[in-house]
């Protein structure tokens, strides 16, 4: 379904924004290239649809729990998770598993977390939109098989690649609950957040409304929502 307008419900407390977005392209659940997650993980071990599969030392698929209801996507490996083979292993990584475990979420029990690219981009740029593109039907598989209720975006790149949004400004979406009409994404919670980097580069500043503010603010609204569901 090329080109197709659609629409995304941007839910924040009770005040309903609806937004347009472009869609170039509509994952289709029904028509998945893989048939499980393990045939999807074995499948891109060996994956060289795109050049990222020159640099790596090993292809990031996953780290956590199977069972998780909260999925985190990120952006794509770098040094440390190249060389671990293991998502957000890193001091962004690290970050990450603070913040959630502030709110009693561990990543071995509560969270399943993955990548848009699974094989680490050359000197940590953004994996480009065609590498997105390739990389997706392992995504796509992720999010069937893992069946997660909600979805956390960390990040410009995640919430581009997930939501087809050409040009996301993070500041002004994160904290949101978004609903896809996407058949993959249909009644999922999705929240963009910051992602953990983001919040290393500003550090020093912690007072109200500061990035680290507001991602203790998010993180407090995706566990009150982990708890309905
Ligand atoms: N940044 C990401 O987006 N993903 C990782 O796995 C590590 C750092
Ligand atoms: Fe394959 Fe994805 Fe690695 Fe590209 S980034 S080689 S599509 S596994």
């Amino acid at each position: 379904m090329e080109n197709q307008l659609s629409l995304f419900d941007f839910k924040n407390n009770d005040e309903t924004v609806i937004a347009r977005n472009k869609v170039t392209k509509q994952s289709d659940s029904e028509n998945l290239k893989y048939n499980s997650l393990e045939e999807a993980k074995k499948e891109a071990m060996k994956c060289t649809k795109c050049r990222l599969c020159e640099g790596r030392t090993n292809v990031v698929f996953s780290d956590g729990n199977e069972k998780a209801k909260i999925m985190i996507v990120g952006e794509g490996p770098g040094e440390n998770e190249d060389l671990q083979g293991l998502p957000f292993v890193g001091r962004a990584g690290q970050l990450l598993d603070k913040i959630f475990e502030s709110v009693g979420l561990s990543r071995k029990e509560y969270l399943y977390i993955c990548n848009i690219v699974k094989c680490r981009p050359p000197d940590n740029r953004a994996p480009l939109d065609d590498e997105a593109e390739a990389c997706s039907e392992y995504l796509q598989a992720q999010i069937k098989y893992i069946d997660p209720k909600i979805i956390i975006l960390a990040g410009a790149v995640a919430v581009k690649g997930i939501l087809k949004m050409k040009d996301p400004k993070i500041t002004k979406i994160r904290g949101q609950w978004i609903e896809s009409k996407d058949p993959l994404l249909f009644d999922r919670k999705i929240m963009p957040i910051f992602h953990p980097s983001y919040l290393l580069r500003h550090e020093w500043n912690t007072k109200p409304g500061s990035p680290k503010a507001l991602m203790w603010k998010d993180v407090q609204e995706i566990k009150k929502v982990y708890e309905s569901i």
